[in-house]
């Protein structure tokens, strides 16, 4: 991996958002609401595909090369009192960061951030450097693989010769409109496509993706607004996971609240898609909340779970779901279904510097994981404003966090079969 020979300069924005460097401080990382500086090992060339975000309302913080302060800047160092912005970096899939931007909100009426993950970006020999590693070598969602004419066009096909199933309809407008990734990859036959069926959630996540209450910030995209049935589901899965490469159809998606609320439905169509074929991946997203949910799907036919985890410490988990009726000791359970008919799990856990390697949540984290057995942990950015996840969690850290390449290290010491990635893996 490349990193560079030097700490790169603290890059910053004007009113208008154009972007410069100031080589007077280097680039700061923030992890748990702390300032550090990166190391060189702690940066990577900014990934392809990635953005650029300026936040308004928040001054950036550098430290400065020769004595290490940390310093927060007020004005341009260009043109006096000329107002500056922090900048931050949203990455490409498959990267998971060591350091948020270093950022310190000074306007009490700043908008709140959007749902992404705010990354420390730097300059440095006329390049921008990310503080983040590669997390899973898979290039399914890598930009380079997407034609947006070749998209267009399979999509418009597909759509006219499903035109009476509302399913297609549906990943039609997460494809064109959103963007998705795995709806893209279906209308591109290969690799995972998505199954949405739930309009409901049984969780009020403070930083949903697809319900936002009004006045927060706006959700990434819309809720599906009915349940497909079990053919219309099958009519999706069934050639898809006859004709792709890697072939992987999961229920759970950005567009969707709970799938487990659909179980019966789920479960039908499972049966129904495994009558027709034997091949690919059927994979459940979810926040595991219903245990006999997940049996049920277990004995369908189910072959992956995956399950959605801010921390595994109950006070943090509650605090961020705001669970209806379940607890993190029924998504243990849940995992325990699947674990005892010997089916694949995966932890979507959601990282966060500063939180995800405080040394009480990986001490909980590898209790989870010691008595839980999961076999695949997929190392997410949270994608929520970290200043107000730490608020929505009452965040006090008590000691220093390890620093996410340590806690790396250390999740590999202490548990070297257990699989780390970013995707929902295919189960060959
Ligand atoms: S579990 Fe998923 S759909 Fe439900 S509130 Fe949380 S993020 Fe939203």
């Amino acid at each position: 991996m490349i990193h560079p020979d030097a700490i790169p300069s603290l890059v910053f924005a004007d009113l208008k958002g154009n972007i410069a460097d100031f080589s007077g401080l280097n680039m700061a990382g923030m992890s748990g609401g702390q300032f550090f500086q990166p190391t060189p090992e702690d940066l990577i060339p900014l990934p392809e595909g990635s953005e650029l975000f300026v936040l308004p309302g928040r001054f950036p913080i550098g430290f400065t090369p020769d004595t290490g302060e940390a310093l927060l800047l007020e004005e341009s160092p260009f043109h006096r009192g000329a107002p500056v912005q922090a900048v931050a970096a949203f990455m490409s899939p498959a990267h998971t960061a060591i350091f948020n931007s270093a950022y310190q909100t000074h306007d009490a009426h700043a908008p709140r951030l959007p749902l992404f993950a705010y990354t420390a970006v730097g300059w440095h020999q006329g390049r921008f450097w990310a503080s983040a590693f590669r997390s899973d070598p898979d290039k399914r969602q890598d930009s380079c693989q997407f034609d947006q004419a070749v998209i267009r066009r399979k999509t418009k096909k597909k759509l006219k010769e499903f035109s009476d199933n509302r399913l297609v309809q549906h990943l039609g407008k997460c494809c064109l409109t959103y963007g998705c990734p795995a709806a893209r990859n279906y209308f591109l036959d290969r690799w995972e496509a998505p199954l949405p069926t739930s309009p409901v959630c049984n969780a009020r996540c403070v930083g949903c993706i697809s319900l936002q209450p009004a006045g927060s910030c706006s959700a990434s995209q819309d809720r599906i607004q009915f349940v497909p049935t079990a053919q219309e589901i099958a009519a999706v899965a069934v050639p898809h996971l006859q004709r792709a490469e890697h072939a992987i159809v999961s229920f759970g998606q950005g567009c969707e609240g709970e799938p487990l609320l659909q179980a019966q439905t789920i479960a039908q169509a499972i049966r129904l898609i495994r009558k027709k074929t034997s091949s690919g991946t059927i994979n459940l997203n979810s926040n595991a909340s219903l245990p006999q949910a997940v049996a049920l799907l277990a004995e369908a036919g189910l072959d992956s779970l995956r399950v959605s985890l801010n921390s595994a410490q109950e006070i943090y988990h509650s605090r961020y779901y705001r669970p209806v009726g379940f607890n993190l000791e029924d998504v243990k359970e849940s995992i325990g279904a699947m674990k005892r008919d010997h089916r694949f799990v995966s932890l979507n856990y959601f990282i966060q510097p500063g939180v995800t390697d405080s040394p009480e949540e990986f001490a909980a984290f590898s209790e989870l994981v010691e008595t839980c057995r999961p076999d695949l942990i997929q190392l997410r950015n949270l994608n929520m404003d970290p200043e107000w996840y730490l608020q929505t969690l009452h965040f006090q850290p008590s000691q220093k966090p390890l620093g996410m390449r340590t806690w790396l290290r250390k999740v590999q010491q202490k548990f070297p079969a257990l699989r780390l990635g970013y995707f929902n893996p295919f189960l060959d």
